[in-house]
């Protein structure tokens, strides 16, 4: 039980003030009402949430928000937590890094990005602010939503202080390709990829962006995907995608108003005959609004036909106007329309009308529905809906000129898709829409429409909140239990009282240590000694199961009644047979393989190629630190795209990049060992990435117990490497007369 907290750049609030008395009104997005609807139609009904809270900075000044506040604490709506910033520090978070780097960046407008350091400096002031302001007032049981890229390190920043918060994070804008993204000053993206990473779960509109941003923490954080769940400092965190919808029932039911049938009728009336395009954006670079024009000047040169029968409505919406980028294309805009106008327009017809304005919501869906195509034609969209708006306010006529580069062009396969800049493109789409048999428009229209209604914003709410949920159960019953006394007296107990049992354990990093040279990790005698009894007790099974290749292991640990496993299962040797290979094909795929990492030992002093029967590996654990983790992004990028459509894989491992031939993990390696015994007792022990497969398929049919710290698919772990002998050890101890404190400690 707590409260829904949604926090944004901006409250969906202002103040309106007629003299002296001032009242708060709330904005009519979508998001607020969908919002409010999941509040009222899920979390109170579940019983989960007991209240609703909005909190972000205010556009209005904080005296007048004494004057309403009281008031409206006493209404059953959200409750307001506004912030009110320093007004420098606000400007160079918002107009300086948020719209003056982020924006341009994350919209593949990379020269217009301004790497100020200050900027920086703002943005973190700024998200620290929202931090120290949400922190006091959190309480458990509460789920935070954070919305979009002004406040991608917020989550971290709450992470810190609350670590058991729920958090939820959604990117309204595009997340760009990491070739992009990497642009950013190295200190920079990090934050920002970790800040996110402190939410639960992460939400984009497109299947792209999700890649993108999963690419980037590969690359820069160094974590990889599982199903787009992530591991991250011990917390498990899911990536998906949720394509923003709009309030559908609320445009198309205004079919049937009277006031924008009224207005709807006054512009087809002013238009007579004349076919009606029109378009609704924002003042912004992302917008094509030049690319439009040029598109609209060539179809006007090239279809002569069209000239007097038709006119195009630019509305534009001003925004951002005191940031130069802004300004300065307001100007060459309305220059350019100028110049279409003034190219072809008659004493009785001109082919632009041009206004620069907000848009009353009747007459915006009155234009919707009056329109016989929209051109809607960004360069670049994180979803655009107006595009979604258009087609839900359609009577069942209207085309749909979309943009390839716009995120709801995913969802709306059915308009005309074009490329933006492309001139010859834009025009013919605008021909084939205006000639457009009417059957194909409702047709069309209708496929969209039935989309567009099935996920619509209350949807959208809904899917984001129940996989929130979703992931704080996953990251429960995940969560890790560092191995206590208690829990290995009553696994001892367990052992000595079975007949049968399996303990399956990795070489390196659980039995031995991680040496510089791999070839130089022998087992010691304490190892030895320790296999040597615990395999003397015919109860007892010992699996040494490792990524090793056969060689090794059989020149370590040939001598020991032990089964081993080598190359994560391509070679097996029961305790008491001989080398059995598991598959049996060509080594050619190697070559290339070895050609590739071979470059990279060149480019990275300190690493080497191992080979082994089934795998090639190249180690990085002996360079310079950074500079081997970088390389090894690279070389994961590289051999990724090179294995494609084979049956290799790529394991981005301890200090390590293997491929190998996929079809072997540890965890069908143990199964396998295990499905031939029939244990009463079983114990797996592994501190590697490769183990992870092995904790997953023991899952009920052991104790699995993880080397190391951080998060696992294991039920417990110790802390260290040197833990692990005292640990089988103290197995081999009758209950009563081990310490047990000797043993972990
Ligand atoms: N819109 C508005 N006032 C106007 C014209 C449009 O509020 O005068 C709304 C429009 O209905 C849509 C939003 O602004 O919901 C624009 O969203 P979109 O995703 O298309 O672009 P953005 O401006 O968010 O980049």
């Amino acid at each position: 039980m707590g409260r829904l907290i949604i926090i944004s750049n901006r409250l969906p609030f202002s103040l309106d003030r007629e003299g002296d008395k001032v009242s708060l009104r709330q904005s009519s997005g979508g998001l607020v009402s969908a919002i409010k609807s999941y509040f009222e139609n899920t979390g109170a009904q579940r019983g989960d949430l007991t209240g609703k809270m909005w909190i972000g900075v205010a556009d209005f000044p904080q005296d007048d928000w004494r004057q309403v506040a009281a008031a409206h604490a006493a209404e059953q709506d959200f409750d307001i937590l506004p912030i009110f910033p320093d007004k420098d520090v606000y400007d160079k978070y918002y107009n300086g890094f948020s719209n003056s780097v982020l924006w341009p960046l994350f919209h593949y407008f990379s020269s217009l990005a301004e790497y100020e350091g200050p900027y920086f400096d703002a943005y973190l002031q700024m998200n620290q602010l929202f931090a120290e302001t949400i922190v006091p007032i959190l309480e458990p049981g509460d789920q935070v939503w954070i919305h979009d890229y002004q406040l991608m390190i917020l989550p971290h920043l709450l992470r810190q202080k609350k670590p058991d918060a729920t958090i939820g994070f959604f990117l309204h804008i595009p997340f760009p390709s990491y070739e992009i993204f990497r642009l950013m000053p190295t200190e920079w993206k990090k934050t920002l990829l970790h800040g996110v990473m402190g939410a639960d779960l992460i939400g984009f509109h497109t299947y792209d962006y999700v890649q993108h941003f999963l690419h980037s923490v590969k690359m820069l954080l160094g974590v990889d995907n599982y199903f787009h769940n992530l591991q991250y400092q011990d917390r498990l965190i899911r990536i998906d995608l949720f394509p923003i919808g709009i309030d559908y029932n609320k445009f198309h039911q205004m079919a049937t108003d009277p006031e924008v049938e009224e207005i709807r009728t006054k512009i087809r009336a002013q238009f007579e005959d004349r076919k009606l395009i029109f378009s609704v954006d924002r003042l912004d670079y992302t917008k094509g609004l030049m690319q439009r024009l040029s598109g609209f000047e060539y179809f006007l040169e090239r279809y002569p036909e069209w000239r007097e029968k038709m006119v195009f409505v630019l509305n534009v919406v001003p925004s951002r106007d005191t940031i130069p980028a802004y300004n300065d294309r307001k100007k060459q805009i309305e220059e350019k329309i100028g110049t279409i106008n003034g190219r072809f327009s008659t004493i009785s017809w001109q082919p632009l009308i041009y206004r620069y304005n907000h848009l009353p919501f009747k007459d915006l869906v009155a234009l919707y529905q009056a329109a016989d195509a929209a051109l809607i034609t960004p360069l670049r969209d994180g979803m655009n809906l107006v595009a979604k708006e258009y087609v839900a306010s359609s009577l069942g006529r209207g085309v749909l000129i979309l943009s390839e580069l716009a995120g709801a062009a995913s969802e709306l396969s059915e308009a005309i898709l074009v490329n933006p800049t492309d001139t010859s493109d834009v025009a013919n789409s605008i021909t084939r829409a205006l000639a457009m048999p009417l059957y194909e428009q409702r047709n069309r229209i209708s496929l969209m429409q039935r989309r567009l209604q099935e996920y619509d914003v209350f949807k959208w709410v809904n899917d984001f909140m129940d996989q929130l949920q979703q992931v704080k159960q996953e990251q429960k019953k995940q969560k890790v239990k560092v191995l206590d006394e208690r829990t290995l007296t009553s696994i001892r107990r367990h052992y000595q009282r079975s007949s049968n049992r399996c303990l399956l354990l990795d070489y390196d990093g659980t039995l031995v240590p991680f040496s510089r040279i791999p070839s130089e990790a022998a087992p010691d005698n304490s190892v030895r000694d320790l296999l040597t009894r615990l395999s003397a007790d015919p109860k007892n099974h010992v699996i040494i199961i490792s990524g090793r290749d056969l060689s090794s292991l059989d020149r370590w640990l040939g001598s020991l009644p032990v089964t081993l496993v080598a190359e994560h299962g391509a070679s097996t040797r029961p305790r008491n047979g001989g080398w059995q290979q598991m598959v049996s094909v060509s080594d050619l795929w190697k070559d290339e393989i070895r050609r590739v990492m071979q470059a990279f030992v060149i480019r990275c002093a300190g690493s080497f190629i191992e080979e082994k029967t089934n795998t090639i590996a190249w180690h990085y654990r002996n360079t310079q630190t950074g500079l081997g983790f970088s390389r090894s992004r690279e070389l994961l990028n590289t051999l990724s795209q090179l294995i494609q459509n084979t049956t290799l894989q790529v394991i981005d491992g301890n200090k390590v990049v293997e491929v190998r031939i996929s079809g072997f993990d540890k965890g069908a390696s143990a199964l396998r060992i295990l499905g031939d015994m029939d244990p009463d007792f079983v114990l797996c022990l592994g501190d590697d990435t490769t183990d992870e497969d092995m904790f997953k398929a023991l899952e009920g049919e052991g104790y699995t117990i993880k080397v190391n710290n951080g998060a696992s698919a294991a039920q417990y772990t110790i802390l260290s490497q040197q833990q692990v002998l005292p640990l089988l050890n103290s197995l081999l101890v009758p209950i009563n007369t081990n310490t047990p404190s000797e043993t972990l400690s």
